[in-house]
């Protein structure tokens, strides 16, 4: 793991003591931070306080199937999830997958391989994260967002707003649902906050691109985004 991705942590859920082990030494000479539980209980409560940057979980544990955990964790979080399976695991393996885990290893592994596999999620995870790369006209890098090769000084809100609207070109938010989705928990914005916010992010893209409306109103439906036809 390279030094310029600190404090990555790993919870692994796994019951064998042996496999637990060489897992535990193996990542923790990586340089990840490994919490190690053994039962869904313990992964339960760890997970209560802490979401960490990646799930290891073994499908067989003394208190109930690993599965059971995959969904409850893909109903709270996207945390990337690893699944450790038996060779005879098969069916477990593609539930499993199905209900959003990420990858899987199959036992017996290599901690190398093991690894390698997190390092991939984890890569793949930062890159959806943090960078969207966006068809066309929009990069969003972090937390800066380029239009048409500019740089647009945008606030917090009209990122995330450009965001949602840049992550399904075409679809039309209803500013309730934009509410929703870009303010959340800050009950106190009302559907204006979203028209104001609206207005600001058109005039920054239009002072880009004065010939494209890539903001769509929709009257008495909401907002989209049109991508601009290259
Ligand atoms: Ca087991």
């Amino acid at each position: 793991m390279s030094t310029d991705t600190p404090s990555l942590d790993i919870l692994l859920v796994e019951d064998e003591p042996a496999i637990a082990d060489t897992l535990i030494y193996s990542l923790r000479a990586a340089g990840l931070v490994v919490h190690h539980v053994s039962t869904l209980a313990q992964a339960r409560t760890h997970l209560i306080n802490v979401i960490p940057s990646l799930v290891v979980l073994d499908l067989g544990l003394p208190d109930g199937s690993g599965l059971d955990l995959c969904r409850e964790i893909r109903r709270a979080s996207e945390v990337p999830i690893l699944m450790l399976t038996a060779k005879s695991d098969e069916v477990d393996r593609i539930v499993g997958l199905e209900l959003g885990a990420d990858d899987y290893v199959t036992k017996p592994f290599s901690p190398r391989e093991v690894g390698l596999r997190i390092k991939t999620i984890l890569r793949r995870a930062q890159t959806s994260a943090v960078t969207v790369v966006s068809a066309k006209a929009f990069v969003i890098d972090g937390d800066r967002a380029s239009f048409a090769g500019t740089w647009l000084d945008l606030t917090r809100r009209e990122l995330h707003l450009l965001q949602r609207l840049l992550s399904t070109p075409g679809r039309i938010y209803s500013r309730d649902a934009l509410l929703d989705l870009v303010w959340g928990q800050d009950a106190e914005s009302m559907e204006r906050t979203v028209d104001t916010h609206i207005k600001t992010l058109r005039a920054k893209l239009r002072s880009v691109d004065p010939t494209h409306d890539v903001i769509v109103t929709h009257r008495g439906l909401g907002y989209s985004l049109q991508l601009p036809e290259r």
